[in-house]
């Protein structure tokens, strides 16, 4: 008798255990459709940017490639054509690759640019079948010629655009509450919260 009402009792104070968490906030989320909000400095998936005018920010330097640890980025410059610019400086990027799989996503290139070219986005999601799949090239890093910000530096009276190392300095300074706008293909994920919601 005292063994059955031992187990009785055991078995409501598991029933009360589950029971008292019915009522505390949930720590999961209904992922995909609701995503964890990141850290403000949270480095993922790279894009590179332009300029507000369209042309693309990068000029081909190879300064992140040499800063990767991973030797994750492939650059590979071309002059700039007089009738075709492509970025304000002599030379563009006319192959640029990064292979997320190799990727520590440490955030060194984007600290190495100059111009403040390749960023790393908040977001995080990848997947595919094939090894190659995750080799992004410029179709799939460059932001949209609309999606552009700043002013180019030959529009500048010193040829250096204002907002070089806004990216860093936002990025180490902000409040982790309040986050930054942060941008993915050149839309910015604070005000539209799709995939970022916390
Ligand atoms: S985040 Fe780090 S590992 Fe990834 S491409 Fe940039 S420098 Fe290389
Ligand atoms: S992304 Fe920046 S560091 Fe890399 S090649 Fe372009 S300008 Fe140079």
């Amino acid at each position: 008798m005292r063994t059955f009402v031992a187990g009785v009792i055991a078995l409501l104070q598991g029933f009360l255990t589950t029971f008292s968490f019915f009522f505390k906030k949930k720590p999961t989320i209904a992922y995909p459709t609701i995503k964890k909000q990141h850290a403000p400095r949270f480095h993922g998936l790279h894009e590179l940017r332009r300029y507000e005018d369209g042309k693309e920010r990068c000029i081909g330097c190879e300064l992140c490639a040499i800063a990767c640890p991973a030797n994750a980025i492939t650059v590979i410059g071309a002059e700039n054509a007089p009738d075709d610019r492509r970025s304000p400086g002599e030379r563009y990027a006319a192959r640029y690759e990064i292979d997320e799989l190799r990727c520590i996503f440490c955030g060194l290139c984007e600290e190495a640019c100059p111009t403040d070219a390749i960023v790393l986005t908040p977001r995080f999601e990848m997947s595919d079948y094939r090894r190659g799949s995750f080799v992004y090239a410029k179709d799939r890093l460059l932001v949209p010629p609309e999606a552009g910000v700043g002013r180019p530096p030959d529009e500048r009276p010193n040829g250096i655009p204002a907002d070089l190392g806004s990216v860093i300095e936002q990025k180490s300074t902000v409040d982790i509450e309040t986050g930054y706008d942060a941008t993915w293909r050149g839309g910015i994920l604070k005000t539209d919260r799709k995939g970022l919601a916390g």
